[in-house]
């Protein structure tokens, strides 16, 4: 019996040719795929601006740096999340700091963050865990009204939406963000094998961002200097290029952006198929008393999630089992999970560093106890849902 890992990527002959196509053409990289690309993301995320880059640690990296965050400066994220959410501050010489999440939607608090604010904090990178959208309106608010700006990293959510005031918004396509950026790691909803995507409503962010992501370098005419006949710059011709800034190579290639726009097409039929998934383990698990299933922020939101993981909090203690145990037992019945995350403030460096520990955020440290994430990906048939709600159900204690 195969085990069935907590996500897997679809890569199926139409993205194989598509990146076979490429291979023959003249540009691996830095050709009219990746433009392409973007133009189609964007179209697809509601943003105006999309900026391709080598994956979504970069494009954190890139917004923190487009938003001239430094030394001095605090960003506050949520401990629920991968390394790079948090890292992407560190890189720039900030403080990183963590607001405790929600113990519901497992998301940034809102009302947490606005009465733990602090004046030198300068953005936060609000987290859409396993897909579902942060209380965005309220985060801008917050954070707006004291001088911050906002990255959204929705890298759990791609294609995903959220209710807002009579209507639907999308992840990377609403007024709340100032950035938001994507990740196209195998283990996401789509993906180039490495890459990301930072979208943004704002052409002067997207202008930085597009510089720094390939050494600060640009060819265009137009933003060029004007140097005195005397310089040695002043003579323009077709070679020209000028270094305006400490940019990066941060740029995703031809081949991976081909890959990424023939998944794109298949996007919206897998963020129903984990819908369609997610609303069958709903259902098998709502009467479990030791499993507690992902709750909503807002019910009106079922339709618009792009799922990512499907995380549940357990209590081994009432199934008389450990979490290695657990994970042991569904391993034996081909059911592979997986623990995401270890809060990030609970991490050696982090604890080095700034001094955290265990207490700092006691909401995520609560969940870290309880949760497993379970498989979820499209390529799972009826029958391999229907074994992880059998192995689940398995679990439960006997009476
Ligand atoms: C995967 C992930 C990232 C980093 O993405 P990469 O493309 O692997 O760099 C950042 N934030 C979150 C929440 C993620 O899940």
């Amino acid at each position: 019996m195969k085990t069935l890992g907590y996500g897997r990527h679809s890569v199926g002959e139409d993205d194989i040719a598509a990146v076979i196509e490429v291979l023959r053409g003249d540009f691996l990289t830095q050709g009219p795929q990746v433009e392409a690309f973007e133009a189609e993301f964007a179209a697809r995320v509601g943003a105006a601006h999309a900026v391709a880059v080598s994956n979504a640690t970069a494009a954190l990296h890139l917004a923190m740096l487009v938003a001239e965050i430094g030394p001095g400066d605090r960003v506050v994220t949520s401990p629920l999340t991968f390394l790079a959410s948090a890292n992407a501050a560190a890189y720039v010489g900030a403080t990183v700091d963590f607001c405790d999440i929600d113990p519901v939607h497992y998301n940034l608090d809102a009302a947490l963050l606005e009465r733990q604010w602090l004046p030198d904090t300068k953005a936060v990178v609000a987290v859409a865990y396993a897909g579902q959208a942060c209380e965005m309106p309220k985060i801008a608010a917050v954070a707006r009204q004291r001088g911050a700006l906002v990255i959204e990293d929705a890298c759990h959510g791609v294609g995903g939406g959220f209710w807002h005031e009579g209507r639907e918004w999308q992840l990377g396509g609403h007024p709340w963000a100032d950035m938001t950026t994507f990740s196209f790691h195998p283990v996401k909803t789509m993906t180039t094998g490495e890459g990301g995507m930072l979208v943004t409503q704002d052409a002067e962010l997207a202008r930085r961002a597009r510089l720094l992501r390939s050494h600060g370098v640009t060819r265009e005419l137009s933003l060029h200097q004007d140097w005195p006949s005397d310089d040695p710059l002043h003579e323009k011709g077709s070679w020209y290029y000028e270094m305006q800034a400490l940019g990066y190579n941060f740029r995703l290639s031809d081949v991976q952006s081909a890959l990424g726009r023939s998944q794109l097409r298949k996007l919206d039929g897998w963020i129903l198929r984990r819908r369609d998934i997610v609303a069958r383990y709903q259902h098998a698990f709502a009467e479990l008393g030791w499993l507690r299933c992902p709750a909503l922020r807002e019910e009106r939101d079922r339709s618009l999630i792009s799922w990512h993981l499907y995380s549940v909090a357990m209590d081994f203690a009432a199934l008389g089992r450990t979490r290695v145990e657990v994970m042991q037992q569904l391993r034996e019945l081909g059911v592979g999970t997986q623990v995401l995350y270890i809060p990030v403030h609970l991490q050696p460096w982090y604890r080095r560093q700034y001094g955290y520990g265990p207490g700092k955020c006691p909401q995520a440290e609560a969940l870290y106890a309880s949760l497993l994430s379970l498989p979820l990906f499209p390529a799972m048939e009826n029958e391999d849902v229907e074994r992880v709600i059998a192995a689940v159900h398995s679990l439960a204690p006997r009476s």
